[in-house]
């Protein structure tokens, strides 16, 4: 996957770069060849109702793709490519078939290497999701017994032949299945040589300091099994955290006194061995921190995070919530002093930054908790933050279901989808509310019965 320095934003960009139709057969008569051969969807829909890519009547690829005579986004940053009904057109088993059956290619990458290479627009908002879905979801995997030759024990190892789970056994012994079960890493030639080279998977910048968060006293502890209390206890080096450390910092010096414990990683750098904060040397480093999530069910917990970002020069816990020399009692009621919470801002503003990394489910689950726990005073008002982060994954389902690409004309459905998801949300729990009892948009009747439609439900 690669990924423009410069992002294409105007559609008629993208024609550069990915290309949706034959070749002039005289012309290009090579990269003709190539495309005819290898980026062709075989016939189907109309030209061959039995092809196996054929599900209900329609092709699960959703091919024969329709004309377009310029490519645009859609609302939702969807690329639909042009695609013209040129006179070009090739013969696949013995069918003619149109530029309706083009898998989008580049025709340089297609030229140099004469094979199939599909290449798609990947440029819409929550495409850092969906990357680092793929960067963290782990590697390929198989499942798969091993057996010795000519003897059916599976659980011997000697002689390894690999079976793919699902193919005959004749042996009639019973299977031990806990036994047999073995759940193997899959690595193709390609990645075997990307391995072998040492080669990066993927590159980050700017670099992340990860900085913890938790009351006095409350920190986490990593400790052998072996130790006792009074050792753990004794040994301050293992209790220090980056929190900890920029409070022991504030009480050494002078400097970084300015900084905010989030600003904290943009002059000072975090010694893992020595577990302190040490001034950077080049301060022009792009070093961010993130303060971990914090629920905003945490109580004082999260409003402490919250002051994390405001108060700066802490030397003890107790500034943190001192505010214009006012000792407050709770962190809580530091941030009211403040003006951060109020009128739902902190909940806003909790979903906001959660929306930056959380997927659409977890979204949905947190704005449920926040209508539970939170006191939301204004759910509207949330409702209308927070529903276009709500429904990534809808948007993708209800699109698999339709021939193209085009789904502006299913956003109320969706709208209705996640209703319908949030409703049974909230009645789950008990005692159970409803949307209607939190004063938000309810499922039209129409609607419902729509949704009742196994396909888009799953
Ligand atoms: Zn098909």
């Amino acid at each position: 996957m690669g990924i423009a320095k410069d992002r294409i934003k105007i559609p008629s960009d993208v024609d550069n770069y990915i290309t949706d139709e034959l070749p002039d057969p005289v012309n290009e008569s090579n990269l003709y060849n190539t495309i005819t051969t290898c980026m062709i969807h075989d016939p189907c829909g109309p030209l061959n109702q039995k092809a196996a890519c054929m599900k209900e009547g329609k092709c699960n690829k959703h091919f024969p793709k329709p004309f377009l005579d310029a490519t645009f986004f859609d609302t939702n940053g969807y690329v639909c490519y042009k695609r013209t009904s040129t006179a070009h057109h090739t013969t696949q088993f013995g069918q003619i078939v149109d530029n309706g059956y083009v898998v989008p290619y580049n025709k340089r990458l297609c030229s140099w290497f004469r094979a199939h290479i599909n290449v798609e627009y990947c440029g819409w908002n929550m495409l850092i999701k969906y990357l680092f879905k793929y960067i963290s979801k782990g590697a390929d995997r198989v499942k798969y017994t091993i057996k010795k030759q000519g003897n059916t024990d599976a659980a011997s190892t000697s002689v390894p032949t690999a079976t793919y789970q699902g193919s005959t056994n004749h042996d009639c012994r019973p299977i031990n299945e806990v036994q047999n079960y073995l759940d193997g890493r899959y690595i193709c030639s390609h990645e075997a040589v990307w391995q072998i080279f040492d080669f990066h998977i993927h590159h980050r910048y700017p670099p992340v300091q990860v900085l913890t968060v938790h009351e006095e006293n409350m920190q986490q502890m990593v400790f052998n099994g072996e130790s006792s209390i009074l050792e753990v206890l004794s040994n301050p080096y293992a209790s220090t955290t980056t929190l900890l450390g920029w409070i022991n910092s504030n009480s050494r010096g002078n400097q970084g006194h300015d900084l905010t414990y989030l600003d904290y990683p943009k002059k000072y750098k975090w010694d893992k061995s020595s577990k302190s904060w040490d001034r950077r040397v080049h301060e022009s480093s792009k070093m961010v921190g993130r303060l971990v999530f914090i629920h905003p069910t945490s109580g004082e917990l999260f409003y402490l995070r919250m002051l994390l970002c405001h108060q700066n020069g802490c030397t003890l816990f107790k500034d943190l919530r001192t505010i214009a020399g006012t000792i407050y009692p709770t962190f809580r009621a530091a941030c009211n002093a403040l003006q951060l919470i109020g009128d739902d801002v902190e909940w806003l503003t909790c979903f906001t930054e959660a929306a930056m990394w959380a997927t659409a489910s977890q979204l949905r689950s947190l704005f449920c908790h926040m209508l539970f726990f939170c006191e939301v005073s204004n759910p509207l008002l949330m409702w209308n933050a927070a529903f276009d982060r709500m429904k990534d994954d809808y948007m993708h389902t209800v699109s698999v279901q339709v021939t193209d690409k085009i789904v502006t004309s299913l956003a109320g459905i969706v709208e209705q989808q996640l209703l319908h998801d949030l409703d049974d949300m909230l009645r789950s729990v008990v005692p159970s509310k409803s949307m209607r009892d939190c004063g938000l948009p309810v499922l039209s009747v129409y609607v419902t019965g729509v949704l009742q439609n196994r396909l888009l439900l799953e």
